[in-house]
């Protein structure tokens, strides 16, 4: 007989939700999850992973094109963008299926089908009336389906979806959304990309390095508006460099669509109008949580532009409802999702010393070619905050180990508090930052000083070597430079 009361259901298998049950059943609570469309959620199927992997043969297709600079030769350099694409599914595929076998073997019960909660206490799932973008990966093997579901604790990790602003509603075939951008089933011959956040840098950065003609219009005056001015205008200069046009400041007002392509009415901030025809068109402009159809409103539960309000320990106003991950709002980040629903099981399950979410210590990674990573305040915000500011930065120009990569253009960029010495952001810019930005998290979490910082071992010749010349720079002893 199928089992139909738990400690814990989730509704929702994307990072927040699958990380979550684990989590759960790891704390001896019997845990099921229920998911309408695919295990992994948007970052597995649909997000972080298939772009890394689409990113990934751009970065290698770059450097054949440019293999002379390492003293090789590639002849015929090209691409098969179906085989591209192929390559970007079955990664995600292969991640799918391991989440299945991550569930299966920490004895999470898998409920197929569309998720509501009925009452407190209660879930009721029915098929899944979604359609799904193609191609899904099938439903897991033993999974339960639609029926009606008890448990003490109900957690909704539905995640979000692409936002929608009006006049640049996507049809699928010539204005995409992520969903689209990621299957093409031919390389355009020119983009226009709304919207300069990580997801449409990251796919302005992969089709331009794919040899796609690429413009940005980004409404503020900068690129990735969460980023540190000083980081973001680099990364800008090098991105131009290899050929993508950016508008910033400037709004799109208008899709025309053609037979086989779009006219864009673009407006700078003094009101003057152009047009641009293009091929396609990204609209990457935000997504807003799933908050809909789920049964909220009848329990009362407070959202907020398109979020579910949370605490600290993901929960809601009601009792026993609570919410993690993308739904729950800002920044809509998978390890954040991951992150807010471990905190939540162990609060649920009161362990001792849970620490609620601190979420000014996630890092932001943008995966573009230079990639951009980043933790705490920006220059703006701690000055905005009242710090007084000691600012460190070291050139990627400086560093034996890029200059050897033949990645000599980036910089990393520490912040401290000029009174206390304690570590109030870290901005880099360059080859392999997001795998470094990690070393400055940890220091944050653990609230080290410059000093700590200063008296760390950085091992040679590493890019890490730069985050320590800039803590030295912000105190007046970088020794490189
Ligand atoms: P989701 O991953 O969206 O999962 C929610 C799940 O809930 C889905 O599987 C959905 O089918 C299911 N669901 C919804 N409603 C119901 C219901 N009623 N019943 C049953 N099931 C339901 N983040 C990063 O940290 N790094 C990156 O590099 C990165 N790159 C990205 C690139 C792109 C193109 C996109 C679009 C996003 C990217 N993100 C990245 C963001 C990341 O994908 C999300 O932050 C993350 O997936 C959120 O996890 P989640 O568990 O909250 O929700």
């Amino acid at each position: 007989m199928t089992d139909t009361t738990f400690d814990i259901i989730i509704i929702g298998a994307g990072p927040g939700g699958y990380v979550t049950a684990i989590r759960a059943a790891q704390l001896g609570l019997r845990t099921a999850i229920v998911e309408r469309e695919h295990l992994g959620g948007i970052c597995l199927n649909w997000g972080c992973i298939p772009t890394k992997a689409l990113l990934r043969s751009a970065e290698i297709y770059h450097y054949m094109t440019n293999a002379e600079d390492y003293g090789l030769s590639a002849e015929k350099v090209g691409f098969d963008a179906a085989a591209v694409v192929a390559r970007s599914r079955k990664v995600s595929g292969r991640l799918n299926g391991g989440v299945g076998h991550l569930l299966k073997k920490n004895k999470v019960t898998v409920i197929w089908g569309e998720a509501k909660v009925a009452k407190a206490g209660e879930v009721v799932v029915s098929t899944s009336a979604k359609t799904a973008m193609q191609p899904q990966p099938p439903e897991p093997r033993g999974a339960s389906g639609p029926g009606t579901y008890q448990a003490k604790h109900i957690i909704i990790a539905t995640g979000a979806r692409p936002r929608v602003l009006p006049g640049l509603e996507p049809d699928g075939k010539l204005v995409w959304t992520y969903f689209e951008a990621m299957v093409p089933p031919a390389m355009p011959k020119s983009l226009l990309v709304v919207g300069s956040g990580a997801i449409g840098i990251e796919f302005a950065s992969f089709y331009n390095t794919m040899g796609v003609d690429v413009t940005v219009v980004e409404i503020v005056d900068q690129i990735m508006p969460v980023e540190d001015a000083e980081i973001a205008g680099l990364a800008r200069k090098q991105l131009e460099k290899q050929g993508l046009k950016i508008m910033t400041g400037a709004k799109v007002t208008g899709l025309k669509k053609g037979a086989d392509s779009v006219t864009a009415t673009i407006e700078d901030s003094k009101g003057q109008k152009s047009e641009l025809t293009v091929d396609r068109v990204i609209s990457a402009v935000g997504v807003t949580g799933n908050i809909e159809n789920l049964g909220l409103e009848g329990l009362g539960v407070k959202t907020e532009r398109g979020s579910i309000v949370i605490d600290g320990f993901g929960r809601t106003n009601v009792a026993g409802l609570y919410a993690i991950g993308d739904v729950a709002g800002p920044p809509m980040l998978a390890h954040k999702a991951e992150h807010e629903g471990v905190i939540c099981v162990e609060k649920i399950k009161g362990l001792p010393g849970v620490r609620p979410m601190k979420k000014e210590h996630i890092p932001g990674c943008t995966y573009c070619h230079p990639q951009v990573a980043s933790v705490g305040l920006t220059e703006k915000r701690a000055k905005e905050a009242g710090y007084d500011l000691k600012i460190g930065r070291f050139p990627f120009l400086g560093n034996g180990k890029a200059i050897a990569l033949g990645e000599d253009q980036g910089l990393v960029k520490t912040i401290f508090d000029a009174k206390t010495g304690q570590l109030l952001g870290a901005h880099m810019v360059g080859a392999e930052v997001t795998e470094l930005i990690q070393g400055f998290v940890v220091a944050m979490g653990l609230e080290t000083t410059e000093e700590d910082l200063m008296h760390t071992v950085f091992p040679h010749p590493t890019l890490s070597e730069m985050m320590h010349e800039s803590v030295l720079d912000a105190y007046g002893r970088v020794i490189h430079m």
